[in-house]
């Protein structure tokens, strides 16, 4: 279906709004405004009634792809079905009206929400304490780093190096350098998991941390990772984990009890804020003991006075690395996530992670037969099949599938990412589908992959049935290049 543009709909006069007449006696609009700020010609609005407008943009919004209108796959980013009540509690009056220059007094219970979520996710996680400041995943690894960087420093050595494993997101290594660090890769080993052999002879006086995913982005648990803690520990540097993934260990297990020193949780994936599209996301921070005293600033405290209990800012810390976001992070995000926890309690979100993981682990056993799987299962939230089979046999690649998913009605998963496997196709069903969902899931992709045996063209052509077809994707990267060295 094509949708015409809001200007192809507009016809001469037929506004869709009626505005008193202005009633400052005397003053024609010309007197209000300087002749300047005046234009000699009314804007070319498009001219359109308010029923074509709410319809011209639901018919957009059908057109777009989204977590309330079906499965949404994408490995690594887990689109989960966001509750509408954390949208509801966002937009009470008390939290959505306030202006972030209130005077303390006038926002104690914004205050009190922020120190208990940063309370709940301290335990979630088994940090000592947690920033709410950062804006995203990536913001809470520069923070992360910047708070390795200000320990070294502290202790008067600094170090020029971060190891990062080969399967990381590609956020880290650019929050590595943009942190200042020169990046080292470290392997994986043929289990999809770091390599310790590896690990240990990169590990030098230099490396300040050693940066990890755990489970990793191939789905994997690290088995090895109270050895590996020690390894880091015994040098001198510090472990960070990237914590985006949360969702496959609430309640199972904490990264504070595995040793690690920093962890950066996405609120927009693992604690149901909606996301995509560039934001508003929100990247908290979790520190160990020895880094809390370099967290961001203002930090929210709570007191007794007088018998009565309250919350304050507090900039007084000598040592914290400073402000990392204007204001208190993405606030409206804060009380999604709050929301959610509350509601869920500790025994919803363990819940939360035993359905993840059963349902990465069903969905890959339905799979199996038909794709390749680069690991060995069982996996933890989401899982990693290779197109190889399909690309070897008939030349299709896991680009052509992925087109060809649209064509049955599904976003795509994660494709080509972790750059360890080839033809990659990451998948992450979450924990909020059905197993209607995921049988009818599967059922498309085993369609494909017969279709890829039996009329690999068809694939090829895909997709046939969205708005815009096929686009040339190296011409694409051309341009994409192009803007990128603009
Ligand atoms: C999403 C993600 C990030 C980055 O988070 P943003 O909010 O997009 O900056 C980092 N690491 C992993 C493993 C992720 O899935």
């Amino acid at each position: 279906m094509k949708e015409p543009l809001i200007f192809d709909l507009s016809r001469n006069g037929r506004k869709g709004y009626s505005f008193s007449p202005l009633d400052i006696p005397g003053r024609p609009a010309e007197q209000l405004l300087p002749s300047r700020f005046l234009r000699k010609e009314p804007p070319a609005l498009p001219e359109v009634p308010e029923s074509e407008v709410v319809r011209h943009f639901v018919r957009l919004s059908n057109l777009n792809y989204h977590v309330d209108k079906n499965m949404y796959p994408l490995g690594s980013c887990t689109m989960k079905y966001n509750p509408k009540i954390n949208d509801y509690t966002a937009d009470l009056p008390g939290f959505a009206a306030l202006h972030p220059m209130q005077p303390e007094t006038t926002v104690q219970g914004a205050l009190q929400m922020m120190y208990e979520l940063s309370g709940m996710l301290s335990e979630i996680a088994g940090m000592a304490d947690v920033t709410l400041q950062p804006a995203a995943g990536a913001h809470g690894e520069l923070t992360g780093i910047l708070l390795i960087k200000k320990y070294h420093e502290k202790l008067g050595r600094p170090r020029k190096k971060l190891l990062v494993v080969d399967s990381a997101h590609g956020t880290n290594p650019a929050s590595a350098a943009l942190g200042g660090y020169h990046t080292v890769s470290v392997s994986s080993n043929t289990l999809g998991r770091t390599d310790l052999e590896d690990l240990r002879s990169k590990l030098d006086d230099d490396v300040a941390a050693l940066m990890l995913t755990n489970p990793n982005t191939v789905g994997l648990f690290e088995t090895e990772i109270r050895t590996i803690a020690k390894m880091v520990h015994d040098n001198g540097s510090l472990l960070y984990m990237d914590g985006a993934n949360m969702n496959a260990l609430l309640g199972l297990t904490r990264p504070g009890d595995m040793g690690f020193d920093v962890v950066h949780y996405n609120l927009h994936k693992s604690f149901s804020a909606p996301h995509g599209g560039g934001g508003p996301g929100s990247g908290p921070v979790g520190v160990s003991e020895r880094l809390v005293e370099f967290l961001p600033t203002p930090i929210v405290e709570k007191y007794e006075k007088n018998g009565k209990t309250g919350y304050r800012l507090n900039s007084a810390r000598p040592d914290s690395i400073g402000r990392m976001l204007n204001f208190y992070g993405n606030f409206s995000v804060l009380v999604r996530a709050y929301t959610y926890i509350r509601m869920l309690g500790a025994e919803g979100l363990l819940r939360v992670s035993e359905n993840a993981i059963i349902n990465a682990n069903y969905l890959l056993s339905r799979l199996l037969d038909h794709f390749a799987l680069p690991y060995p299962k069982p996996v933890m939230h989401e899982f990693c099949l290779s197109g190889d089979r399909q690309k070897k046999a008939h030349n299709v690649r896991t680009l052509d599938i992925a087109k060809r998913l649209l064509d049955f009605g599904y976003h795509a998963p994660t494709v080509y990412f972790p750059l360890i496997v080839s033809e990659a196709l990451m998948i992450e069903p979450t924990e909020t589908e059905t197993r209607e969902t995921l049988d009818n899931f599967a059922d498309a992709l085993i369609a494909i992959a017969a279709e890829a045996e039996n009329d690999p063209e068809k694939v090829l052509a895909a997709p046939v049935t969205t708005p815009v077809r096929r686009l040339d994707e190296a011409q694409a990267s051309r341009q994409l290049n192009i803007c990128c060295t603009l």
